[in-house]
């Protein structure tokens, strides 16, 4: 597809779905609605948030009530496009899909929204981007979600669907140059990596804790790292009832592992007590309960929470740290 049909694709688009796409704010790369085709930055660099809002919004109403009348959210979600998520991104959604897999609020949102994937642009390295797993493993597309994927040729595009809504979105538009790759489930069939598995090993099995001592030390309970991050799926439910009237709203909203009051329960016990078993809690969660209980990997190296630590804790050196860690001691 070449830049002009792209550039018609979009207005296409634009016609009849609300457009999210990565956009430039500043300095910033953003996921936000674009309103025009000159919005959207197609460059396959990572947006420096992730695209859980567009599946997940930061806070959702989920029923509100009068009485004895409860009011559901309506089914009237609009149809989206999610167009531009990368290959750590659509790696991502992976797991959200699974997490996810009975909630229906998620699952009428993910029905209504067509995926567009983007190939990873070469020169988002290591250095610039702070990623460090493998970035375009050769086979990745038939084990990512998407509808539509455009990979970067030069001044074009080599389209590919994932779906048949993708097929049918693109042959409406009249353009028909386009390869089907079948989705073969969410991992390889060789499993989750050497990698990944010695980290899980390490951390199930042998436990340094002078790492987390030193990193409790640093980081300053931001939460930011977890609300960049593709995988970080935590809400919490607020209830708000005004008693004399009788109304009230449940809303569910993001929530950080890194903050007191997440693993506060009644009686002002709270089980994670420091910033040390906090940070501990989130390495374990992404590395070894994810794993285990869903068979995917709970990070995809995106480098995003590294990009984003205001006082420079690197995911990637941590976890360097726990693989080179000596076995001081089950837990
Ligand atoms: S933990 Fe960090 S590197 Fe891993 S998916 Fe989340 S933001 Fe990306
Ligand atoms: S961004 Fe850095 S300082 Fe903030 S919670 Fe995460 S690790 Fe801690």
């Amino acid at each position: 597809m070449t830049k002009d049909q792209l550039t018609k694709f979009l207005e296409y688009l634009l016609q009849d779905n609300v457009v999210y796409g990565p956009v430039q704010k500043g300095s910033v790369l953003e996921v936000e609605k674009i309103a025009q085709p000159a919005d959207l930055v197609l460059n396959g660099c990572l947006t420096d948030h992730s695209w859980k809002k567009v599946f997940l919004p930061p806070c959702e109403k989920l029923f509100d009530y009068q009485g004895a009348k409860l009011n559901e959210v309506s089914d009237d979600y609009p149809q989206q496009v999610a167009f531009g998520l990368t290959t750590f991104d659509l790696k991502a959604l992976n797991l959200f899909h699974h997490v996810y897999e009975k909630d229906p609020y998620y699952q009428r949102r993910k029905r209504n929204t067509l995926i567009i994937g983007q190939s990873v642009a070469p020169e988002q390295d290591a250095k610039t981007f702070k990623v460090f797993s493998e970035k375009l493993e050769e086979d990745i597309l038939e084990h990512l979600e998407f509808d539509i994927f455009f990979e970067q040729r030069g001044d074009s595009f080599r389209v590919m669907t994932g779906s048949e809504d993708g097929q049918e979105v693109l042959d409406k538009f009249g353009f028909s140059n386009y390869e089907h790759i079948q989705f073969a489930g969410p991992i390889k069939e060789t499993g989750l990596g050497e990698r990944t598995l010695a980290i899980k090993d390490q951390l199930k099995n042998h436990h340094d804790q002078k790492i987390w001592d030193e990193l409790g030390k640093k980081c300053i309970e931001c939460g930011k790292c977890t609300i960049a991050c593709p995988t970080c799926y935590c809400f919490r439910i607020d209830d708000e009832a005004v008693l004399t009237e009788g109304e009230g709203e449940r809303t569910r909203c993001w929530d950080s592992c890194f903050y007191r009051e997440f693993s506060e329960v009644a009686g002002d016990h709270v089980f994670l007590e420091n910033t040390a078993q906090r940070i501990h809690f989130w390495y374990y969660h992404k590395f070894v309960r994810i794993p285990e209980q869903y068979g995917l990997p709970g990070c995809v190296g995106c480098g995003r929470c590294t990009r984003t630590c205001p006082v420079g804790i690197d995911i990637n050196e941590t976890l360097q740290k726990i693989v080179d860690s000596d076995p001081v001691g089950a837990l």
